[in-house]
């Protein structure tokens, strides 16, 4: 557990290290300088004789002042993912090490979504007598209108297969049963927490800003996935639907916090995953927080 003010945050992950194919995510990434940043990172960041990256999946509980609010739901159980193994039919203990947190189901408050692709909305719904129903029933699940409205009108077109299957068995259950809340991109939720818009990743993608007196954090979302980007925050990505403004968004990020005492909460850094962006001449690196 870490806290910034008054704000508890536990990182739970769904999937704790998945590998992330470099050169295909991140088409300028060559052997050459994978293995030099395999020397520098370690083998828990990049694998040294594959190359390939390694990510994790993971929610982070937040709590204040007795309120529970989830952010980004990750893989989730059971989802028909043929075309990532990683992600296909999983049948894991996320409730049950949620509950180890203290936190039952009907406890959440709030589910907020940083963006809608399947990874970050898994656990939205979970599979009941057949069904796909909302996993925490007492929650509000927040996300951003445009992003919905986005993939609304993709889903019409391409039908149950968008996004890995996730908008139809992991979002449309929770608009059918009256618990999303379609929000602005910049718009204030509750107890200090905040969206600001950065369209990029996804046309509807938005920082998820968290702050207390004079604490702050940034839930980053899919701005960045992996610290080698620090190296080469420019880099576009094949992850994200505009590379180029997705790659502008990063920088910005990058350089509006490096070396300030803002956390960086990311979605898909291996453990201990939070810390401060620091700046290493004209690039960036990256101070974990100890676990
Ligand atoms: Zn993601």
């Amino acid at each position: 557990m870490q806290a910034i003010g008054q704000f508890q945050i536990d990182r739970l992950a769904d999937i704790a290290s998945v590998r992330l194919p470099s050169m295909r995510g991140f088409p300028l990434l060559t052997r050459e300088i994978l293995s030099e940043h395999a020397r520098i990172m370690g083998p828990r960041f990049i694998d040294p004789e594959t190359l390939d990256l390694f990510i994790s999946f993971h929610t982070y509980v937040l709590r204040i002042k007795g309120r529970v609010i989830l952010v980004d739901a990750c893989i989730g159980d059971h989802k028909h993912r043929p075309n990532r193994p990683d992600w296909h039919m999983r049948q894991s203990d996320f409730l049950q090490r949620l509950a180890g947190l203290g936190v039952q189901p009907g406890d959440v408050d709030a589910v907020m979504c940083s963006h809608l692709h399947a990874d970050h909305v898994g656990w939205n719904t979970q599979l009941v007598n057949g069904q796909w129903v909302p996993t925490f029933p007492k929650a509000r699940y927040i996300m951003a209108e445009v992003e919905y409205k986005h993939w609304l009108a993709r889903y019409e077109h391409e039908g149950a297969s968008l996004n890995h299957g996730s908008f139809a068995d992991s979002v449309l259950p929770v608009v059918q049963n009256g618990l999303a809340d379609m929000v602005g991109m910049s718009q204030q939720i509750e107890h200090g927490i905040r969206l600001e818009p950065a369209a990029g990743h996804t046309p509807g993608t938005v920082l998820i800003h968290i702050e207390d007196g004079a604490d702050h954090g940034v839930l980053t979302g899919d701005i960045i996935h992996h610290p080698i980007q620090l190296a080469f925050p420019e880099m576009p990505t094949q992850y994200c639907e505009d590379p180029a403004l997705a790659s502008k968004v990063r920088v910005a990020m990058c350089e509006r916090y490096a070396n300030t005492g803002s956390r960086l909460l990311t979605a898909h850094f291996p453990a201990p995953s939070a810390g401060r962006i620091l700046r290493e001449g004209k690039h960036f690196g990256f101070a974990f927080d100890t676990e």
